[in-house]
């Protein structure tokens, strides 16, 4: 019997796919590397809380690395680093490969904005002595999950006479913070009625920004009055500039270590900085690649990737083509032969709500970076479908680095789902395949990661690059 049962086991191991925590794969040099590479991300997820400061932040590290502003037509050779800013909010950074730009390029596609809370063209308004900012939600967000928590402030003002004034209250200790209300239980009865879609409406997103009134006993809005008072002293603001302002509100949470073990990173925007920051970060060390890199941290896939800063615009078509002519080679054909990662969260498996995930194809905390095939919803609607073939090909390059990494979909057929800019660089001709870091609580204020996924999602990209 003892025999028959060996036979048995070992035969599993050889023809069972195998699902191992990789903390069982990891040597103590490799956790020291993850818990180093972590709190680096955390660093920047404390610094850049939307897409401008993301770019800000990517632009500020390559200039001290070296890339210069890529030029349509200058002299590029091997080993060379450029970059494009589109607008302050989407970032394109390449290193120049040894082989010839007709072999194509290895691309990864992040983005750097996350669900958040936008302000109206007209937001400062006073009701009862309170002052408020009316809004509109930026992504899919379920409203409920923001109220009651502190909140920051971060944007830009476009002033009447052109200057560009920057806005970031809240973040550093000292700041005051901003919020949203919500209903004492005990007066709730009404609302409890609500489904959990409606609990909060978004017209009931309201911040409360003040409540002392300019001194004077005549008149009337004098809580707005003041406010607007100190917003002029602050920064040389009349009302009319909030119309040309894009202000973000997003939570004022740090980043920090969860769980007793420190295993864990709660933050607000892992979606997708989780990806962009790890994929900035490998690009950074393979400075002297094959294939020439190019990352692209792109805006706007919250809201579906439409815009001039969103990758269902021409932005990275004409990079890759003015790259490609850089070179006297034809941006189609360079296109034809590149390969991509799509670079995005999944949902990690929630075992308080197992019912949404089907157990065999879905991502689990601790099991290393994501590889999706497919996405999209209802048979596959919206996805762009790796192929067989390209699987392969990813597959060995993370084998053959010895990179931790698993499969998962995003939840059961038919039960949702989503997809992601994958659709939108495969529809240019590019071999592209999803893949990225599970996370838990996807979209609320704040989210749950594992840091060995961060670090397997580094060492995933790094493995592609050098490829
Ligand atoms: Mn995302
Ligand atoms: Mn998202």
């Amino acid at each position: 019997m003892e025999t028959e049962k060996n036979t048995a086991a070992e035969l599993k191991e050889t023809l069972f796919a195998q699902k191992k925590h990789a903390a069982m794969r990891m040597s103590d040099a490799d956790t020291a590397e993850c818990n180093a590479f972590c709190e680096a991300y955390m660093n920047f997820m404390n610094t850049a809380k939307t897409e401008r400061e993301a770019a800000a932040f990517f632009t500020e590290k390559l200039e001290a690395k070296g890339f210069v502003p890529f030029k349509p037509g200058m002299k590029l050779n091997a080993g060379d680093k450029v970059y494009l800013n589109n607008r302050g909010k989407a970032v394109i950074l390449a290193t120049i490969g040894t082989a010839p730009i007709t072999e194509g390029v290895r691309l990864c596609a992040d983005h750097i904005d996350s669900p958040r809370i936008d302000l109206k063209q007209n937001p400062l308004y006073e009701s009862e002595e309170i002052g408020y900012f009316k809004t509109h939600y930026y992504g899919g967000i379920k409203k409920y999950q923001w109220t009651a928590i502190p909140l920051s402030l971060h944007g830009v003002i476009i002033r009447r006479d052109g200057e560009k004034v920057q806005v970031r209250i809240g973040e550093d200790a000292g700041d005051p913070v901003f919020y949203i209300t919500d209903l004492l239980p005990h007066l709730a009865t009404e609302q409890m009625k609500r489904t959990l879609a409606t609990g909060i409406k978004g017209e009931e997103l309201n911040i409360v920004v003040g409540s002392l009134p300019f001194k004077d006993d005549k008149g009337s809005e004098l809580v707005k009055l003041g406010l607007m008072k100190l917003l002029n002293e602050k920064y040389g603001i009349i009302e009319e500039d909030f119309l040309s302002a894009e202000l973000e509100i997003v939570p004022a949470f740090p980043a920090k270590d969860v769980g007793f073990d420190r295993s864990m990173i709660g933050a607000y925007g892992h979606d997708d900085r989780v990806c962009s920051y790890p994929a900035f970060a490998a690009s950074l060390d393979v400075t002297a690649p094959a294939h020439t890199s190019v990352i692209i941290l792109t805006d706007k896939e919250e809201t579906g990737s439409d815009g001039n800063t969103g990758l269902c615009s021409s932005y990275l078509k004409y990079f890759l083509m003015d790259l490609a002519e850089c070179f006297g080679a034809n941006g189609r054909h360079v296109m034809s032969a590149s390969k991509c990662l799509s670079a995005d969260v999944n949902a990690g498996f929630d075992p308080t709500f197992p019912e949404v995930l089907e157990k065999n194809n879905c991502a689990y905390l601790n099991h290393g970076v994501c590889v999706t095939k497919f996405t999209g919803a209802r048979g596959k609607s919206g996805t762009s479908d790796a192929s067989a073939e390209f699987v392969g090909e990813i597959r060995k390059i993370l084998d053959d680095a010895d990179v931790i990494w698993q499969t998962g979909e995003l939840g059961k057929v038919d039960m949702g789902g989503g997809g992601t800019v994958a659709a939108y660089i495969a529809n240019l001709d590019i071999d592209t395949i999803d893949i990225g870091v599970p996370v838990l609580s996807m979209h609320a204020p704040y989210e749950l990661v594992a840091k060995a996924d961060v670090w397997s999602a580094y060492r995933a990209f790094k493995a592609f690059l050098e490829s």
